[in-house]
């Protein structure tokens, strides 16, 4: 089976087109400033040079018939557009609604619409990318794939913020959590490369990206996990705040004269280490400053990897022990230092890190001592994988019945 995974963002796309029979890439690209001056896709079909182009986007619609024209160029990857058998289709919030996958059909679109008002900034460009390929590619099942189905295993215990019971049931104020594909591969691989069952197991995901998020999984299951009713909650993030007394918000709007709206778009864009720093929500450039002795820059690495050991031990306290520990993202993956830094002094909870095996970037490896008995796991991400095997199997299993 051939699948189309899409991820429309507000004013981009990031397509792969896989070949499931053996997970193979066939091509992949990246639509950017849809709807602006100067948009753009780059393709890359396997084995070849990116091709770059542009071409004006006016919406969605135009982006996808973009991405075709690419898959079907002489080296774009496709004969045909019939080769395509599925579209896998990352949705970011399906609020209560679905706990997996599932084949979307027209009530699947207005649940989705439904949830608008939990993510007005992702699922609006979610739906329209369904609503093009629907128009485009009439015919070829479509699943969504939901960043917050996994989580929908969590307890109320784990889920509900203490505050008045009414606003959850008129409003669904609630944590969902977010990067649920990611936490859901990384459970699944570490099972898998440690040869136990994910149903024997207790795992503390750590996705670490400029969105990060961890998550505590109980036999395969997300009990908890640091983002919430926003992907602002939890860990300190590139550009986002993370946890915070609500208080301040109001204090910020009143002293600085700017409306919640504002105060909530500089919690989003303007804090976290660049917050802090005041020089770059990049780790990269963060470690080069701190070498170079700039104290603020040290200080935001610090914060954050502090914020990271705290949900940890709050997730070993919460399963009551943890097996393995599990790094992914641009920072779990490529930042040894930072992975170094929060792994420090936690021996006593038998978290020991291999400073040499720690020295590698990228790899599906283990990087805890041999001695360690909870284990350290680096495991690149890949949603786009997840979200086609999910789409695989679903319209496999929708055929049989
Ligand atoms: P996103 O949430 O946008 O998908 P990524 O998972 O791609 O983010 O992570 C991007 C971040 O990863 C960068 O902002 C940077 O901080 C960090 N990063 C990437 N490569 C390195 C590296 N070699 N060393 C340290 N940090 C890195």
């Amino acid at each position: 089976m051939i699948v189309l995974v899409l991820n429309c963002g507000s004013s981009s796309i990031k397509y792969q087109l896989l070949e499931m029979k053996d997970e193979t890439l066939i091509a992949k690209g990246l639509v950017e400033r849809i709807g602006m001056e100067g948009s753009v896709i780059t393709h890359e079909k396997t084995g070849h040079i990116k091709i770059v182009k542009e071409v004006p986007m006016k919406d969605h619609k135009d982006g996808i018939k973009h991405v075709m024209d690419a898959l079907l160029a002489p080296d774009g990857g496709l004969k045909s557009l019939k080769d395509i058998d599925a579209i896998g289709h990352r949705v970011v919030h399906a609020g209560e609604k679905y706990s997996n996958s599932i084949l979307i059909s027209d009530t699947v679109v207005a649940a989705l619409e439904e949830c608008i008002d939990l993510a007005p900034l992702h699922n609006p460009p979610n739906l329209d990318g369904i609503q093009a390929c629907k128009e485009l590619m009439p015919g070829v099942p479509m699943v969504g794939v939901f960043d917050t189905a996994f989580h929908q295993t969590m307890r109320p215990e784990s889920y509900l913020y203490a505050i008045p019971y009414k606003y959850y049931e008129k409003y669904g104020i609630r944590k969902y959590g977010f990067h649920g594909t990611s936490h859901k591969y990384m459970a699944i691989e570490a099972a898998e490369m440690l040869n136990i069952d994910v149903n024997d197991l207790k795992l503390i995901t750590c996705h670490l990206g400029n969105g990060a998020s961890v998550s505590a999984i109980k036999h395969g299951r997300s009990v908890d996990t640091s983002m919430g009713f926003t992907p602002l909650e939890g860990l300190v993030m590139g550009t986002r705040c993370g946890d915070l007394d609500p208080s301040i918000v109001s204090l910020i709007g009143e002293k600085e004269g700017i409306t919640e709206g504002e105060v909530t778009s500089i919690l989003n864009k303007e804090s976290g280490v660049l917050g802090i720093s005041g020089i770059s929500s990049d780790f990269r450039d963060l470690e080069a400053a701190m070498k170079e002795g700039n104290r603020r820059a040290e200080l935001a690495l610090n914060i954050f990897a502090r914020k990271v050991r705290f949900y940890i031990g709050a997730y070993i306290a919460e399963m009551n022990g943890v097996d393995a520990i599990v790094f992914t993202g641009g920072i779990g993956e490529n930042d040894t230092y930072m992975r170094e830094l929060i792994c420090k002094n936690m021996g006593n909870l038998g978290i020991k890190l291999d400073p040499y095996k720690n020295n590698v970037r990228s790899k599906m490896v283990i990087l805890s001592t041999d001695d360690s008995p909870v284990k350290i796991m680096m495991i690149p991400s890949n949603e786009e994988l997840v979200i086609a095997r999910e789409t695989n199997e679903i319209v496999k299993h929708s055929r049989l019945l």
